[in-house]
């Protein structure tokens, strides 16, 4: 029996997750499931899934928490930062599924790689801002990270077991890799006048053809920032080089990504877009689970087709290649810019466009700082988003 901690409980991932575990009740039990504030979707989730514990990131949320749940279900509710990192780190706990959304996710996320667990991880933005730190302490701790990440999932499968039992620290070129092709439909304004950007709506802009997800990320697949944010995720994850990694368009988002190997083979990993396909991969893995996705229907499906992504339609994807390039200070400036710059999206304070604007104006702040430790990774990104907010007043 696999005891999990879902991180992010009550979120899109989170919920997907305890989907999964319901399905397969003798192998998987929800240890603790972790939420921000969101105290109706958490008293709903414990009602059903029934787990040990309930920890609620904000103190008002976990006091109404525990007065709304009946006594009979025997959940202990908790708060408290320092209480959710021993939570993640606990004896019994076996496996953390990492899908709290964005900066908020990197201390858990760390101390779960730093107590050597096994770390399902959704939260690509940990990885975006810690990287090789990240890398290294799972080599450290014998963590074993797997990606539920859709598309770094799907380039899992698709790797030599030499490259997956090697994650961060493996070898591309050694096993026959050439090129990591990494898909993305290019979200709901693939073909949407340019000229008329500025007037995208944040209804319009979550209103993601093919994937249902969280604010954040929607927002960032039609900017295509997440395909910036997955293709750093990619980087550490396969330890690729710049030239080894590839983004295509694929609207369908049938294919989730494909390895390019030497001798011209090339393997796609192919699903519905359903997350609980990559969840259940990453929880059963090496073996497999039922997941409740339907099967693939080629016949449906008809036509798969593919093109190069745009940089003038999606700044943010140049802007998240090139800090990926420049080292992990940029990616982490780029990383809490980009936060800053969606939450005032959302909020109606500035343009779709003007995304962009404030992650180019952060970007030019790099200036080599030492980031040797989690504390600089987290010092770094505040600096930052200070500076996004300055950015944010000048388009205001
Ligand atoms: P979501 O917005 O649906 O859920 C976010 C979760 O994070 C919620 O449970 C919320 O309570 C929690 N949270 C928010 N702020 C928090 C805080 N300060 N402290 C603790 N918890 C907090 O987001 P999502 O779509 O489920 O995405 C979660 C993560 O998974 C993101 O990093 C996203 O990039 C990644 N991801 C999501 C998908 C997807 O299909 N939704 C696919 C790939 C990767
Ligand atoms: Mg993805």
């Amino acid at each position: 029996m696999q005891k999990i901690v879902v991180l992010g409980a009550t979120g899109s991932i989170g919920t997907n997750t305890l989907d999964v575990i319901a399905r397969n009740p003798d192998l998987y039990q929800a240890y603790a499931l972790v939420a921000h504030q969101n105290v109706d979707k958490m008293l709903e989730l414990c009602l059903q899934h029934r787990p040990g514990i309930a920890h609620m990131v904000n103190p008002e949320a976990a006091s109404l928490l525990q007065q709304r749940l009946p006594n009979e279900l025997n959940v202990e509710v908790t708060t408290g930062a320092d209480v959710l990192l021993e939570l993640v780190k606990h004896d019994s706990v076996d496996t953390v599924m990492a899908a709290i959304v964005g900066a908020a996710g990197l201390l858990p996320t760390f101390e779960a790689v730093k107590a050597g667990k096994r770390v399902l991880l959704a939260n690509k933005e940990a990885l975006v801002m810690s990287g090789r730190l990240f890398i290294e302490a799972a080599r450290e701790t014998g963590a074993k990270i797997l990606p539920v990440d859709s598309e770094h999932n799907a380039i899992f499968q698709c790797m030599p077991e030499r490259i997956q039992t090697h994650i961060g620290h493996c070898d591309l070129a050694a096993e026959g890799i050439s090129h990591i092709l990494l898909t993305g439909s290019g979200g709901p304004f693939l073909s949407r006048e340019i000229n008329s950007f500025d007037a995208i709506t944040p209804e319009q802009a979550c209103n993601h053809p093919n994937w249902s997800m969280g604010r954040k990320i929607s927002v960032d697949s039609a900017t295509m920032m997440n395909k910036g944010l997955e293709y750093i995720e990619a980087k550490w994850l396969f330890n690729a080089r710049n030239e080894q990694l590839k983004v295509v368009i694929h609207p369908q988002s049938v294919i989730h990504s494909m390895v390019q190997y030497r001798d011209g083979s090339v393997i796609a990993q192919m699903g519905k877009p359903d997350m609980r396909t990559p969840i259940a991969h990453c929880m059963s893995y090496p073996q497999r689970i039922s997941s409740g996705v339907e099967p693939l229907d080629f016949f449906k499906v008809g036509q798969l087709s593919f093109c190069e992504p745009d940089f003038e339609r999606y700044p943010c994807l140049g802007l998240a290649i090139e800090a990926c390039h420049q080292g992990q200070e940029a990616s982490t400036i780029l990383n809490a810019a980009n936060e800053v710059a969606v939450e005032a999206f959302l909020n109606s304070r500035i343009k779709f466009t003007d995304i962009a604007r404030v992650n180019q104006g952060c970007l030019s702040a790099v200036v080599n700082s030492k980031l040797d430790s989690i504390e600089d990774i987290v010092a770094l990104d505040k600096e930052a988003r200070s500076r996004a907010n300055a950015e944010l007043q000048k388009l205001i």
